[in-house]
């Protein structure tokens, strides 16, 4: 009975600290009107968490993402960089919700591998209507028909937070601004700062792909920025900073 009693007084104490955190957390985001939270999304194949950061607490959602491909590490470092820059420049955010999703592909991420550890292409691996259809090579693997938890992950953040537009960082030698959905204005709005050619065809079939399952089948703008594959970092980051902003500052409604 004791027992019972101190698990219930712990457990309502723990509750009460609870609700004291939150309030505190609250009035610190009102009086800063400044809304920055971390979230675990899920779990790799091989159990690391994947992370989204929520920043800003507007209605018009700007959902970034990098390292679908393990073996393209740029868009880590770029969204680290942005994050640290939204922070710092809260006022872009009026009206405006940032998600970003520094690593979707943890696992290939330190494996330095472009797909998952069962060896799928996370971005070719979407439920979309044309999933599976090609598999010229390994790299290129759809996986099962069931998303990978990766995979499974992205899908959970679209579906839950419906943002208006996505932005997927890769890195390639043909450096671009590709489109998928109704996002031309916005590629061209990003090209004015990162210079990069606007594309609406990446050159190659992309079945199973993140742009099609968001941009094609779901009318989500969707971007897929191909960033150079060899410069630096900081460099890289030079010539995409602009662009990011504006893209995030794009009104895709009007
Ligand atoms: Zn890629």
């Amino acid at each position: 009975m004791v027992c019972i009693i101190n698990n219930k007084l712990i457990s309502q104490i723990a509750i009460i600290l609870i609700l004291v955190k939150v309030v505190h957390s609250i009035q610190i985001e009102t009086k800063k009107e400044y809304v920055y939270k971390e979230h675990i999304i899920g779990y790799s194949v091989e159990n690391r968490p994947i992370y989204l950061i929520e920043i800003g607490s507007g209605k018009e959602i700007t959902l970034i993402l990098g390292v679908i491909h393990g073996d393209e590490p740029q868009g880590k470092y770029i969204i680290e960089r942005l994050k640290e820059y939204l922070k710092k420049n809260m006022r872009i955010l009026k009206n405006k919700k940032v998600l970003l999703i520094p690593v979707a592909n943890p696992d290939g991420f330190i494996k330095k591998t472009r797909v998952n550890a069962r060896g799928v292409d996370l971005n070719r691996n979407f439920p979309t209507k044309d999933w599976g259809t090609i598999r010229k090579k390994k790299r290129y693997n759809p996986g099962r028909r069931k998303p990978e938890p990766e995979t499974q992950a992205i899908i959970k953040v679209i579906e839950l937070y419906k943002p208006d537009k996505i932005i997927t960082i890769h890195s390639y030698h043909r450096y671009c601004n590709n489109y998928d959905g109704p996002a031309k204005k916005l590629a061209e709005t990003m090209q004015k700062y990162n210079k990069y050619p606007v594309k609406s065809y990446i050159g190659y079939p992309t079945p199973g792909s993140l742009g099609t399952y968001a941009g094609k089948e779901r009318n989500i703008p969707t971007i897929t920025l191909e960033l150079p594959n060899n410069i630096s970092i900081e460099k890289s980051w030079l010539q995409n900073k602009d662009a990011l902003i504006a893209a995030i500052k794009f009104n895709i409604n009007k």
